[in-house]
C-alpha cells in the first residue's frame, strides 16, 4: 500500500525549519550572494537548535534543504553538509584522530571539506583523472590539479586520485588531505554567476605527502564512493532547485492577484493563471520524484537512475520556473531587487554541478538498454 505523507515529526520539523529560515535566513539573501560568503553564526545556530541532526533521515533531510533553499539558495548548502549526508563525509577507513575532528568541526558548522573530483581536463570523464597518488614507503606522494572544487577554502580536501596506471574508474583512490599540507596551493576561485556564497575554485597539489592512512575507503573502490554519493546528492540537488521555484511561484501568484491590466488583475488571465497552474503540477511531480528517491535512500534500496532523474529534470524546470515568474512581473521581475535572476544563477550551476544532464541521461539509457547501449 502507497502512503505518500510525511510523518508527524517531519510535518513539524519542516515548521522549525520554515519558521527559522524565512525570518532569519530569508532577509539576508542578497547579502551573500553579494558580498560572496555567508553567515557562518548562522549556521552554526541552526546546527545548536538541532536542526541539522546528523541522525536524521535522508527524507527529513530533504524538507531541510527544500526549507531553507526557499528563503536561499546559498544556505542550503552549508546545512546540507553539517548534517553530514555522505559516506564520504565520515572519511571511512581514516584514523579516529584524524577523522573525529574534521567530523565535529563539519557536523557543528564551524569546519568544511571539499570533495575534488573534476579536473581542469576531466570532469565528467573520470577514468581519464590524472591526480596521481604513488606509494612511497608510509605515504601517498599526490601531484596533479583539481578544478570546481565547492568550497575551495576549505579545512581539508578529499581528493580522487589514480593510484594504479589501469584505465578504468576501478584505478581511483579518494585520499583525505589536509589544507596546510606543504604543497597545496592556495585556491584560485572562480568569479561564479551564481552560489556565490559557495567559493569554487582550483587547488593544485605539487609534491604533497600525507600518511597512507589518509586512504578514504579501499585502495582502487574510490568511484563507488564518488557514484554512491552522487546517486542520494542528486535528489538533494532537485529539492534545492524547488524550494526556490516554489517561492517564484508564491510570489508570482500574490503578484497576479494585485496588477491590474485591461481592467483586470492578470490572475484572471489564462495566460497567466495556466502558466502557474503547469509550474504547481511541475513541482509536485518533482518533489515526488526527489523524496521517492531519498525514501529509496533510506530503505537501502539502489538509486542510481532516480538520482539520475532528479538531476537532469529538475534543475531544467526550476530554471523555466522561475524564468516564467520573472516574466509575470514584468520590468520589476527584471532588476536585482527582486529575487528570481538570482534565482535563476543559483539554480544554473547544478545543471553542471555533480554531473551534467547529458551525462545523467546516459546513466538512465544504460539502465534501459543495457549492453545494446553505446553512449
Ligand atoms: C556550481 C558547481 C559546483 C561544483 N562543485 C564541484 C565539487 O565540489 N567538486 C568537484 O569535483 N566538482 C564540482 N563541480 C564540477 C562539476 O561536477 C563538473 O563541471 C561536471 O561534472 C561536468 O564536468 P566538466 O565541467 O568538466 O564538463 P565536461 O565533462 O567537459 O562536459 C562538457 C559538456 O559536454 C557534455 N558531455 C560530456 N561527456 C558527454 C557524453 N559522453 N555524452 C554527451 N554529452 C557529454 C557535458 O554534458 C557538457 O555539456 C561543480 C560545478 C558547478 C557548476
Amino acid at each position: 500500500m502507497l502512503d505518500y505523507s510525511f510523518s508527524e515529526e517531519q510535518q513539524m520539523y519542516r515548521q522549525q525549519v520554515r519558521r527559522f529560515a524565512r525570518e532569519e535566513v530569508l532577509p539576508r539573501r542578497q547579502e551573500w550572494d553579494r558580498n560572496r560568503t555567508y553567515p557562518w553564526e548562522l549556521v552554526q545556530r541552526f546546527v545548536a537548535l538541532g536542526l541539522a541532526d546528523p541522525s536524521m533521515d535522508h527524507v527529513t533531510r530533504g524538507i531541510m534543504v527544500e526549507e531553507v533553499a526557499y528563503a536561499d539558495f546559498n544556505t542550503a548548502f552549508p546545512v546540507l553538509r553539517a548534517s553530514l549526508p555522505y559516506a564520504l563525509d565520515q572519511f571511512p577507513g581514516v584514523p579516529d584522530n584524524i577523522r573525529q575532528p574534521l567530523i565535529d568541526g563539519l557536523s557543528q558548522g564551524t569546519k568544511l571539506t571539499g570533495l575534488c573530483f573534476t579536473e581542469p581536463e576531466a570532469g565528467s570523464d573520470m577514468a581519464n583523472f590524472r591526480t596521481f597518488a604513488t606509494r612511497e614507503q608510509e605515504t601517498w606522494l599526490i601531484n596533479g590539479s583539481k578544478n570546481s572544487i565547492s568550497w575551495c577554502n576549505s579545512d581539508a580536501y578529499v581528493v580522487t586520485c589514480k593510484t594504479s596506471h589501469d584505465k578504468s574508474v576501478w584505478s581511483l583512490t579518494n585520499i583525505l588531505i589536509p589544507a596546510d599540507s606543504p604543497g597545496v596551493s592556495p585556491p584560485h576561485v572562480w568569479d561564479d554567476v551564481g552560489t556565490r556564497g559557495t567559493p569554487r575554485g582550483m587547488v593544485n597539489f605539487d609534491n604533497v605527502r600525507v600518511p597512507l592512512n589518509h586512504a578514504v575507503g579501499a585502495e582502487g573502490r574510490g568511484y563507488e564512493l564518488v557514484a554512491d554519493l552522487f546517486d542520494t546528492n542528486r535528489s538533494f540537488i532537485g529539492l534545492w532547485c524547488i524550494g526556490p521555484a516554489q517561492a517564484s511561484v508564491d510570489e508570482a501568484c500574490e503578484h497576479a492577484k494585485q496588477r491590474h491590466s485591461l481592467g483586470k488583475t492578470i490572475s484572471q488571465y489564462q495566460g497567466v493563471s495556466f502558466a502557474l497552474a503547469e509550474a504547481q503540477t511541475l513541482l509536485e511531480a518533482a518533489r515526488l520524484l526527489c523524496y521517492k528517491t531519498l525514501w529509496m535512500a533510506d530503505n537501502g534500496q539502489r538509486h542510481s537512475v532516480e538520482g539520475a532523474m532528479c538531476k537532469w529534470w529538475v534543475p531544467d524546470i526550476t530554471f523555466d520556473i522561475v524564468h516564467r515568474c520573472l516574466l509575470i512581473h514584468g520590468h520589476y521581475g527584471y532588476t536585482r531587487d527582486l529575487p528570481f535572476e538570482q534565482r535563476m544563477r543559483d539554480i544554473m550551476g547544478w545543471q553542471i554541478g555533480d554531473g551534467t544532464a547529458e551525462v545523467s541521461k546516459l546513466i538512465i539509457a544504460r539502465n534501459m538498454m543495457g549492453k545494446d547501449f553505446t553512449g
